[in-house]
């Protein structure tokens, strides 16, 4: 993909002054997008940004005309040349290819972190009014769950593969310690599921860390991630940053835009190595499409953070500070704000609220400005290669095949299966165990797993228990897999490995 080396071009003026423009790509959306989008770009103009605004399309027209990827040619060009996006919501249409524009968005572009800042805003009722939340949530956006690789194993067992990377996790923790540094924050919580997926959600709470070592002003903690959730309904205000996977940051970040106020409040920026997007964290809210009525306070967030992320700080402050005065003096009261409030007349239009913002503009709010970011520069990743542990793991050339689980679907019952794998397993391999759903059924464990028919097979090498035990040969493991497959439907088979001598795969339960 290539990138310009500058997204900024330079604009004379009549008085023959410079000033270097810097170009945004503005997809304004599905639904209710063009007029959010409408409103942030307005008052963004109205606080003097000079921005060159490159308008592409994306979404569900553009899946009508036939283009399955919801994202034109044009448009992924425009994002190659300004780096920068900022968008309103895509819609996917049912019955033109199942991909979100969405998620191909953040996929083409590789915007590894997904950022919401969730805090109290003035005049916005809640339950949690006046005790100050202040959190942002960091969610790895790439992998995890989310990477989609699902296999049906049988027709009535279904896989999907979890993945964490060192890579992966490296790179959005640095981001949340950064971001820590940046904002003067004090705390990042790794937030993870480690207690239960040892390896891969163990993964990131490792690397989280080792990374806490090199950024020691910033105080690093653990939560498992339903304590988290637990936590944040009960005591939101005293989280900081909290970063985690795909499929706990996807829950857990709507669960904080709820503290403070809704969809209608609640922003987001994707950022990646090269491309950040910003964006509304709701959808394009069919319903109320071209009628004036939406909230675009979210989206205005949303180029809040866009203009920090280009270092347009001092443009930055003075808009959120004119949201703040606006929500704080109730001027401008939208839709859904009113409701919450029980005062449904006294509604006013998307137009209104925006009008009402930029005569803010210049204004601070009496309950002072919530976080002020001037002169500190954008959070950045530096590309460097990944830390020590994953390389010298990597470099210690002590890494072992051990033996295969074998995944199979068969009608024969356990007690004759086990004895008959043994019998096929030959003199390199051994059955150490068969598992049903990850419970161990032989040799029996005494805990009751309900037969579904399919079972992990374990075969290690003689003498070992499952801990990362002598070596076999690929060819050995072949030549399993050729007889068991003569008997039983293989659906999958795993290889296992041992790392300096620790298992890379973990043990039944009742193993
Ligand atoms: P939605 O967020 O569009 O709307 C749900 C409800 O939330 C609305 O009916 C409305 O009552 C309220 N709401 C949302 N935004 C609001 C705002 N700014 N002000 C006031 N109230 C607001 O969710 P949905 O109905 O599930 O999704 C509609 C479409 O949007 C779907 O096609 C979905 O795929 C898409 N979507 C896109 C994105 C995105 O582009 N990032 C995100 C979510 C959903």
């Amino acid at each position: 993909m290539h990138f310009a080396s500058e997204p900024y071009e330079r604009h004379v003026h009549e008085n023959g002054q410079q000033r270097d423009v810097r170009r945004v790509t503005l997809i304004p959306g599905d639904g209710v997008g063009p007029e959010v989008v409408r409103s942030a770009r307005r008052i963004i103009e109205a606080a003097g940004v000079p921005i060159e605004w490159e308008e592409a399309e994306a979404g569900a027209e553009v899946f009508r005309r036939g283009d399955t990827s919801g994202v034109p040619r044009e448009t992924q060009e425009s994002i190659e040349r300004t780096r920068v996006v900022l968008k309103g919501p895509l819609e996917t249409p049912v019955g033109y290819g199942e991909k979100s524009a969405n998620v191909t968005l953040r996929k083409l572009f590789e915007t590894y972190a997904n950022v919401r800042p969730c805090r109290e805003l003035p005049g916005v009722p809640t339950r949690y009014a006046g005790e100050g939340i202040d959190l942002v949530v960091v969610r790895e956006n790439m992998e995890d769950l989310y990477a989609g690789i699902e296999h049906l194993q049988t027709p009535d067992v279904a896989q999907c593969l979890k993945i964490i990377t060192r890579r992966g996790s490296e790179k959005v923790i640095r981001y949340a310690f950064e971001l820590a540094r940046r904002e003067g924050r004090r705390r990042v919580t790794a937030a993870t599921k480690a207690n239960i997926m040892k390896l891969t959600e163990g993964l990131f709470k490792r690397v989280h860390e080792e990374l806490a070592a090199e950024y020691r002003e910033v105080e690093a903690d653990h939560l498992i991630i339903d304590n988290a959730a637990h936590q944040l309904v009960k005591d939101p205000s005293q989280f900081d940053i909290i970063v985690t996977t795909n499929l706990n940051g996807d829950i857990i970040s709507d669960l904080a835009s709820g503290l403070v106020g809704g969809l209608g409040f609640a922003s987001s920026g994707n950022y990646g190595d090269d491309v950040a997007i910003f964006e509304a964290v709701h959808g394009s809210a069919p319903k109320y499409a071209s009628k004036d009525v939406i909230n675009p306070t979210a989206l205005i967030l949303s180029s809040v953070l866009m203009l920090r992320h280009i270092g347009e700080f001092e443009a930055a402050d003075r808009i959120e500070d004119a949201v703040l005065v606006t929500l704080e003096e109730g001027q401008a009261v939208t839709q859904d704000l009113a409701r919450l409030s029980g005062d449904v007349e006294a509604a006013t239009s998307t137009t209104g609220y925006t009008e009402a913002v930029i005569s803010n503009l210049g204004r601070h709010p009496a309950g002072g400005s919530v976080r002020s970011s001037a002169g500190i520069p954008e959070a950045v990743v530096p590309r460097r290669t990944m830390t020590s542990a994953g390389s010298a793991r990597e470099a210690s050339g002590d890494r072992k095949l051990v033996g295969a689980d074998v995944f199979l679907e068969t009608d024969v019952a356990v007690d004759e299966l086990g004895p008959e794998l043994e019998r096929l397993s030959g003199d390199s391999l051994r059955v150490a165990m068969i598992s049903s759903r990850g419970t161990r059924v032989y040799p029996p464990s005494g805990l009751r797993a309900e037969d579904i028919g399919w079972y992990q097979c374990r075969f290690v090498a003689p003498g070992t228990n499952g801990d990362g035990g002598s070596a076999v040969s690929d060819r050995e493991v072949l030549e399993l897999l050729g007889r068991v497959s003569e008997r039983h439907r293989v659906t999958q088979v795993e290889m296992l490995q041992s790392f300096n001598g620790e298992p890379g795969y973990t043990r039944a339960q009742g193993e």
